[in-house]
């Protein structure tokens, strides 16, 4: 047994506690919270200079892109930056594709990342991931921008997610965006979803002519697809926004994750997850998303992947939302925890309640993150 203490503990489905204790099992179970220092035995109390919270959930992450670290200018655009992600894909070999895996897992296990929302497009992070180190949901995402080519996209998603899932590990497939995803795919996507699948997940809203695509059928987004020889289905009779061009294909009623939002506006908002990425978004667009949009407790947050951060830490990006938004501490560490864990299913993690296994971080000046159970 062990009993932490520190300045402050935030359990997170209860109010912060000042000089709160958390009694731990040595498997790190919550077994007890204590309001007084004086309720624990003198000599078995671990005292802490900072806060404690839950292990943070990262929402929204492309561990197989881990390789691809600073491949792209910053803020030239979500456009430019697929067309370098591309262009420098295949210059990698597995080994060092493998060990820059395994690298960026560890440097999210210091960051005290427990669980990650995870988009493969490949089977690259199978291996590490069957070490069970972190958990995942691991969303195998379709992306296809030609009518014909549906069935195929949908059959080498199938085989992918039931790879995964042969491996006891939750994967659903999703669409990669509204724009680079024909509505037949949709369709599909939502006719092979089962009971397995716990929530979907898109790219929502991450470039303004993301918006234009929809609403206008012109801007550069638009001009890049039609020069890729897109099917015009993707926009035309599409006159809803981004959001809703992709709901409303999805006839079973599930959880959805919206990733990014950065444009997206408050009248636009629907009742479902959302997860902001603040660091990418300075990288690809250099914009944030209005945080006063969002109901703060379906709003989660991710580091997105390597290739458009220079970090995999939740602590950096909630000081970048605590910079640009009104959202007390407790507000922070929700989004860094709590819904992250409710949106993702994972039970056992996000809050210091009884029995739940949340692991536990220390926060120092809000600077550092040591992890200590
Ligand atoms: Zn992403």
């Amino acid at each position: 047994m062990r009993f932490l203490t520190a300045d402050y503990l935030y359990p997170l489905h209860i109010s912060p506690i000042k000089n709160g204790v958390l009694q731990i099992s040595d498997k790190g179970e919550v077994v007890a919270i204590f309001k007084d220092r004086r309720s624990v035995p003198k000599d078995k109390i671990e005292i802490f200079q900072g806060v404690l919270c839950p292990g943070f959930v990262n929402a929204h992450c492309h561990l197989e892109l881990s390789h691809l670290l600073g491949i792209a200018d910053k803020g030239k655009g979500l456009i430019d930056f697929v067309r370098s992600a591309i262009r420098k894909r295949d210059d990698f070999t597995n080994e060092k594709i493998q060990l820059t895996i395994e690298k960026a897992e560890q440097q999210m296990i210091d960051n005290g990342i427990v669980a990650v929302g995870d988009i493969c497009n490949t089977i690259d992070t199978l291996y590490q991931k069957k070490k069970r180190k972190i958990q995942y949901y691991n969303f195998i995402e379709a992306v296809q921008i030609y009518e014909e080519d549906v069935e195929s996209t949908i059959s080498r998603n199938l085989e992918i997610r039931n790879k995964f899932r042969q491996h006891g590990l939750q994967a659903t497939v999703v669409p990669h965006s509204a724009y680079s995803c024909v509505p037949q795919l949709l369709t599909e996507i939502s006719k092979i979803s089962d009971e397995q699948d716990k929530i979907f997940t898109f790219h929502n809203q991450e470039t303004p002519s993301e918006n234009e695509l929809f609403s206008l059928k012109s801007g550069i987004m638009f001009d890049w697809l039609n020069k890729l020889g897109a099917s015009k289905v993707i926009w035309e009779k599409r006159n809803e926004n981004s959001t809703k061009s992709v709901l409303t294909h999805f006839k079973i009623r599930k959880n959805f994750l919206l990733v990014h939002n950065t444009f997206t506006k408050k009248e636009e908002i629907t009742n479902n997850y959302y997860c902001t990425c603040p660091k990418a978004n300075l990288y690809i667009e250099n914009t944030l998303p209005d945080y006063n949009i969002f109901d703060d407790t379906l709003l989660c947050v991710g580091t997105d992947s390597l290739a458009s951060n220079n970090s995999l830490s939740i602590l950096e990006e909630l000081k970048l939302i605590q910079k640009n938004s009104q959202f007390d501490l407790n507000t922070l560490f929700k989004i860094a925890s709590k819904n992250g864990a409710e949106a993702l299913g994972f039970k056992e993690l996000g809050t210091f309640e009884r029995g739940k296994k949340p692991g536990v971080n220390l926060i120092s000046d809000f600077k550092k993150v040591k992890v200590v159970a």
